[in-house]
């Protein structure tokens, strides 16, 4: 638990449009001022999807590069997090593309644990998927956003850190309220986040209604908060009011301070999730439970004479939690 509270904003998602709200950022150069403003008002992560000129949702490297520089420009020390979300694109190719960048390189990047419905349309995420994907995010040393929207995807957490798919350091957003998943309930997410293996660093997010319900609770629990219009375009449940990211973000620092918890600048949150300190844990095959070969590009393993299998994990699973 830390005092200091994580925001991650969440500026554009694949979804909010211009006809919908004059808020939400959509061009590379919006996105870095409404990125600056967020980090103004407190946000020490900003959780990044490209458009293309027509403000449709992209997985375009060049136009990711391009946000990522117009943001580092307005904003040197911002955690940079980029999309890898499969709720419109389907390959791996497409989605890990933005996982190639290096100048700069995107610090975390989302990483759904399982496939859900969306109120319209499916988000899959298959195990290959899954682990090809943090794989890669191994390789380029960049940190995963677990998006978790049902117990089952952080049970499968457990999993992947028993098989070497998913390394310290860990940081888990709980995503609360999207129809079809998890109801935005303190139950929910008391039993989400005890659910959660040790040593990972958590945030809740509510979608739509329920964003705000979600982060009020998660920073009355000691948890972190991702906000942002990708959940949420209205500041008012009675949906009176559109809001533009900052002032979501403003809000949650007003409840943070009433809460006697200071929003944590980029650099604490870094600390606090432990950005600057990758594990050197060894890697192990899903398949085979052997130890990786160091350095091997196509995930070779060593043979079981050269590599023992993983040690049990030390938090056992399988205690009975009532169903929801
Ligand atoms: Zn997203």
């Amino acid at each position: 638990m830390s005092d200091k509270l994580i925001i991650n904003v969440a500026l554009t998602g694949m979804v909010p449009t211009r006809e919908q709200t004059p808020h939400v950022p959509l061009t590379p150069a919006e996105i870095a001022e409404e990125a600056r403003r967020c980090r103004d008002a407190g946000a020490g992560i900003v959780h990044l999807h490209a458009r293309d000129a027509e403000g449709r949702p992209t997985y375009r490297r060049s136009v990711y590069r391009e946000i990522l520089r117009a943001v580092r420009a307005k904003c040197p020390d911002i955690v940079l997090c980029a999309s890898a979300s499969g709720r419109i694109f389907t390959s791996f190719e497409e989605r890990s593309e933005v996982l190639e960048l290096t100048d700069p390189a995107p610090e975390m990047a989302s990483l759904t644990l399982g496939s859900l419905n969306f109120a319209n349309e499916p988000s899959v995420n298959s195990p290959k998927m899954i682990r090809d994907l943090a794989l890669k995010m191994q390789e380029r040393g960049i940190v995963p956003e677990w998006e978790c929207f049902e117990l089952g995807m952080i049970e499968y957490s457990h999993y992947l850190i028993r098989h070497g798919l998913l390394r310290p350091p860990h940081y888990c957003n709980i995503l609360l309220g999207s129809l079809g998943t998890l109801s935005a309930t303190p139950h929910n997410l008391s039993s989400a986040v005890a659910a959660l293996p040790p040593g990972v660093t958590w945030a809740a997010a509510g979608v739509g209604r329920h964003q705000f319900a979600a982060n009020s609770m998660a920073i009355a629990m000691g948890g972190h908060v991702r906000v942002g219009l990708e959940d949420n375009l209205w500041y008012d449940d009675a949906r009176t009011r559109l809001a533009s990211n900052a002032e979501f973000v403003e809000r949650v620092v007003q409840i943070g301070r009433a809460s006697g918890r200071e929003p944590a600048t980029p650099g604490e949150a870094r600390r606090i999730i432990g950005l600057t300190t990758p594990s050197p844990a060894p890697s192990f095959c899903p398949e085979t439970n052997l130890r990786r070969r160091a350095g091997a590009a196509d995930g070779a393993c060593l043979t079981p004479a050269e590599s023992p299998p993983p040690a049990p994990s030390a938090h056992r699973r399988g205690t009975p939690r009532r169903s929801h």
